[in-house]
């Protein structure tokens, strides 16, 4: 199944008010006192909590993206306040400025593209141990060869590319691109907010370097907001977990309990389970039975009338409609349970997958496919005067469920009732 439905705004939409945020700072002139305090410690006030809450949740990789950016932070700072202080650069400004500008972007990738291992701290050596073995490296070189590591880094290497608008080195552009493009590979192929700040971080340091010694506490602001957009993925992704149906991406049974505190007087709440699906199950293989289950979940996910589909566990799901009446909502039921029992699912068999290309060939098209189709019971029940809680409606809907499985199954049963006028189909698996 295509990954690309789970690209989402929402995932890049925390890091870009970040970025925003830090662009229009940026962009301020005459900071007041109480600004330009704030802007000094906020870097390391960001680090500390950012990385501690880093720490608590064992997260490696998002604690060294944020130490890579604060310790580029703190080179270049000591520069910037020594411009700003003295009206000139110092002597090593040029090599220590041009080495974060190749260094930032290919750290920073690396750490971001470095998946966690099983053994934290064997992890944490490890990426603590690059850290180490390139900055001692760096430094080594930079302070025993200053004068050729300048004409190395400066150099202009194709000239045919050199454009006048590159304020950076020649040599960080393709660095930069390379790990841009790295990043959003990542990003499609397992589009998590993670890496979606990660992608969103990256542009904000290309935006940042040019500047550093142009806009004053511009290093300051996005090097802050950079380590923010990290530490606001954490949560981000922290919040999915507890909210967030994992198989099926749905909002899960917690999700559906704070949704129902937060109901009005009038409300439907409808309970679905997939038919016979211990069967499907025992036929197909469990891996088939995942992938039905978000099939199933995608149709619930897109039921009109303003419905909204939680994971309720299992094979069942709960669909919501606020402000509506039974009426209202059971032609939109009636025709997802339709739209989920006409529904041909192509499975790829596995087993029957050949073991060499040739076969393959002569056999794609035929064999290596095949088709099901589940079908889902429906009950659904509306508040009513005797309901003193959502949790009673959703017994009540619940025993409509029943009701359903008793009719027959494939079919809307409304509360109350034994079974209403739906076209039952026999399922084709
Ligand atoms: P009925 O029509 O009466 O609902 O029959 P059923 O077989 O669907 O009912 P039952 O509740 O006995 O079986 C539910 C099955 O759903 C049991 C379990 O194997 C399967 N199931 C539950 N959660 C998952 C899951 O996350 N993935 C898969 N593949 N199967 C699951
Ligand atoms: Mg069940
Ligand atoms: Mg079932």
């Amino acid at each position: 199944m295509s990954r690309l439905p789970a690209v989402r705004f929402s995932h890049f939409l925390p890091s870009l008010l970040l970025l925003l945020a830090g662009l229009a700072a940026a962009y301020v002139k005459d900071l007041s006192v109480f600004f330009t305090s704030l802007f000094n410690v906020l870097p390391t006030l960001v680090l500390l909590l950012g990385g501690a809450y880093c720490a608590v949740y064992r997260r490696q990789r998002e604690l060294f993206l944020m130490v890579t950016v604060y310790i580029a932070y703190f080179l270049l700072d000591t520069q910037t306040d020594y411009y700003r202080d003295h009206g000139k650069v110092r002597d090593d400004a040029a090599v220590v400025f041009h080495l974060c500008c190749l260094l930032l972007p290919l750290m920073f990738c690396l750490f971001a593209v470095w998946q966690e291992r099983t053994h934290l701290f064997q992890d944490m050596v490890a990426r603590f141990a690059v850290l180490l073995a390139v900055g001692s490296v760096a430094l080594g070189l930079e302070q025993s060869f200053p004068e050729p590591l300048l004409g190395w880094l400066a150099a202009i290497r194709w000239p045919a590319l050199h454009g006048q608008w590159m304020s950076l080195i020649q040599l960080a552009y393709p660095v930069f691109l390379a790990s841009f493009v790295l990043l959003v590979v990542q990003y499609l192929r397992n589009p998590r907010p993670l890496h979606a700040a990660q992608v969103v971080g990256l542009l904000g340091i290309f935006w940042m370097l040019p500047k550093t010694f142009i806009l004053p506490f511009t290093l300051n602001i996005m090097c802050s907001q950079v380590m923010l957009m990290i530490a606001a993925a954490v949560s981000h992704e922290a919040y999915q977990m507890a909210f967030r149906d994992e198989l099926t991406g749905l909002p899960g049974r917690r999700a559906l309990n704070e949704r129902m505190q937060r109901l009005g007087r009038n409300y439907v709440l409808a309970m679905t389970d997939v038919d016979h699906f211990k069967k499907f199950n025992d036929t197909h293989g469990h891996d088939v039975g995942d992938q039905v289950l978000r099939l199933v979940a995608s149709k619930l996910s897109k039921v009109t009338g303003g419905g909204r589909a939680y994971r309720y566990g299992g094979e069942e799901f709960a669909l919501v409609f606020a402000a509506k009446t039974l009426e209202e909502c059971l032609p939109h039921l009636e025709e997802v349970r339709e739209a989920i029992a006409t529904y041909n699912i192509q499975l790829r068999n596995k087993e029957s997958r050949p073991q060499d290309d040739q076969s393959g060939r002569q056999r794609r098209g035929a064999a290596a496919s095949s088709s099901v189709s589940v079908t889902i019971s429906i009950g659904a029940a509306e508040r009513l005067a005797e309901h003193r809680s959502p949790e009673e409606v959703l017994k009540s809907a619940d025993q409509a469920l029943y009701n359903a499985k008793g009719a027959g199954r494939n079919c809307v049963v409304p509360f109350g009732q034994n079974r209403r006028g739906a076209v039952r189909m026999t399922a084709n698996n």
